[in-house]
């Protein structure tokens, strides 16, 4: 391998781009290859109407049910990968996470590493991402070594309300962590201008901390990084043993390309990475690469979320909704037979939002119906744990098209978790009957379709009999091969999962460092 890379990374989101930026000072030569291009930055960024009724920047893939049905997974390539539209809800997994939990549809199982393993690389991230939050405030959540970067986002009026709704009521509300580059001290030195388009938008003056502004786009100039776009990777090859991937192949502009690198790392999602080792069978790998377990694939989760508009008399005149979360319900006890999950605020709806989520609710409403319903209502995200199941899984079809096979678990639990909101909407002045289904970017019409929150499929642990990755994220039964994105997740907790990636990434980056430096 005379002229390799000292690293291939697939993939710029949280995973790959993560990657990339902690490797990147050790001088090693790191090609980044990436299907995407970069997002443009254009006024549509921030319109509604192209981005949730047009669906401008999600892939126009198709993927297959387990019945062969095709649909349009809510996937975005670009450089920076989901994050460019993620809401920047930068959760760490709680410590109980890491272990095994009992739900009512079976088991969350443990992680071969636990909360303390992973809370240094947490708090890098979170100084990494810019992450603003008030450690302290939320009962359930781990130590921390160092303080976020900055302090939480302040709620605005009616939010603040809420809280103190929610206090006086005996709840404990605290304030989300949120990745913005937002300095309310100083705002006018503040990229962010709190607009109401973090969530499901990317954000057109790269305000927000997103893969792309924070990991990748300060690397471009190096020397030792090459960032190729349009590189969509369709196979690795490997040694006669099996042994070592030798060749990354990708399709670009139309071509046939291979690269080489001493080290590869594949960050391309979960689904699409089970699919680029699926598609890299061998003799010696006959069920694809590095699975030899049967794991490939297996164990895709993706949460069990709902999202709803709580409507008040009153009016919401709130921009920047995202300050609040609640744990009350996160873990079993008090009453609770099963964990039932996160509760959080999302993006504050408008009319054209709600016409692109809700085509067929919303079809007759006339806009200003519309309006007024978005101006009184409060937007809520329930998140409950998917457990891992060997059937939920991505395989290909004959064609080398994503098969997704998928049962939603653990209704019983998000269904008890709709209730506690019910009962806590009704403490806090916004009355439980009017709560409007919302159906924002998990899709909820197509459930598979909404693989905003996609983990699994190549998960890490210590026995090669049930994992694909070592605790290292390195194949097991391979010498070279290491990934990266949220595949290794053994279980996805009930919060949001971008930051327990990107921390991750950055204890693989410092593990590789290591290996290269060696
Ligand atoms: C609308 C939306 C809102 C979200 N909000 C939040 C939130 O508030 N908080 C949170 O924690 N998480 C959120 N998420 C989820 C979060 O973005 C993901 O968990 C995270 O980005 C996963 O990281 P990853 O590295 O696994 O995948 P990605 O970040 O998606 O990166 C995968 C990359 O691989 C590239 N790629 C794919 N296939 C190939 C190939 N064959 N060759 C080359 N490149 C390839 C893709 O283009 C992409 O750049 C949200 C997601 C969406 C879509």
């Amino acid at each position: 391998m005379a002229d390799a890379y000292d690293v291939i990374i697939v993939g710029t989101g949280a995973g790959g781009g993560t990657l990339a930026h902690t490797l990147a000072p050790s001088g090693k030569r790191i090609l980044l290859l990436e299907r995407g291009d970069f997002l443009p930055r254009e006024l549509a960024n921030w319109d509604p109407g192209p981005v949730f009724v047009g669906g401008r920047y999600i892939s126009p893939d198709t993927w297959y049910d387990s019945d062969g049905k095709p649909f349009q997974p809510q996937v975005h390539y670009y450089v920076g990968g989901a994050t460019k539209m993620y809401g920047a809800a930068l959760y760490r997994l709680r410590p109980a996470d890491f272990g095994e939990i009992q739900h009512a549809d079976g088991v969350s199982p443990a992680w071969p590493l636990g909360y303390d393993d992973f809370e240094p690389w947490y708090t890098r991230a979170e100084w990494l991402y810019q992450v603003h939050g008030a450690h302290g405030e939320d009962p359930t959540e781990g130590h921390w070594s160092r303080d976020y970067p900055w302090p939480a986002v302040t709620h605005e009026p009616r939010i603040q309300q809420l809280s103190d709704d929610l206090a006086a009521a005996g709840y404990r509300p605290f304030h989300a962590p949120c990745g913005i580059l937002l300095d309310e001290a100083r705002r006018p030195a503040s990229t962010c201008i709190r607009c109401a388009t973090c969530d499901g938008y990317p954000c057109l003056v790269h305000a927000k901390s997103d893969a792309e502004t924070i990991a990748v786009r300060p690397l471009l100039g190096l020397p030792n990084v090459t960032l190729l776009t349009g590189a969509e990777v369709t196979r690795l090859e490997t040694d006669p043993a099996g042994r070592s991937v030798t060749g990354v192949v990708v399709s670009r502009g139309g071509a046939r390309e291979v690269y080489q690198g001493h080290l590869v790392v594949v960050a391309a999602g979960a689904a699409n990475t089970a699919k680029i080792l699926l598609a890299s069978a061998t003799g010696e790998h006959p069920d694809g690469l590095a699975n030899g377990s049967g794991q490939v694939g297996r164990n895709y989760m993706f949460h069990n979320s709902k999202a709803v508009i709580a409507l008040a008399a009153e009016r919401n005149e709130t921009v920047f909704q995202k300050t609040l979360g609640l744990n009350d319900f996160y873990f079993a006890g008090e009453g609770r037979q099963w964990p039932l999950g996160n509760i959080q605020l999302l993006g504050k709806s408008n009319a054209m939002a709600m016409k692109g989520e809700e085509p067929q609710l919303t079809r007759l409403a006339p806009r200003w119906s519309l309006a007024e319903t978005a101006r009184h209502g409060v937007d809520i995200w329930l998140t409950t744990e998917d457990v891992p199941k060997p059937g939920n899984r991505v395989t290909l079809d004959g064609d080398g098209n994503i098969r997704l096979a998928y049962r939603q678990t653990n209704r019983a639990e998000s269904d008890g978790l709709y209730q506690e909101l019910r009962t806590l909407l009704n403490h806090v002045g916004l009355a439980d009957h009017h709560v409007l289904g919302k159906n924002f970017y998990a899709s909820m019409d197509v459930p598979i379709a909404g693989v905003a929150h996609q983990a699994g499929t190549c998960r890490f642990g210590t026995d090669p009999a049930s994992s694909v990755l070592d605790v290292t994220c390195k194949a097991h039964e391979l010498d070279n091969l290491y990934v990266t994105d949220a595949s290794f997740f053994p279980s996805i907790g009930a919060v949001n999962p971008a930051l327990t990636v990107m921390a991750n990434a950055i204890r693989v980056g410092e593990h590789l460092a290591g290996r290269l430096a060696s």
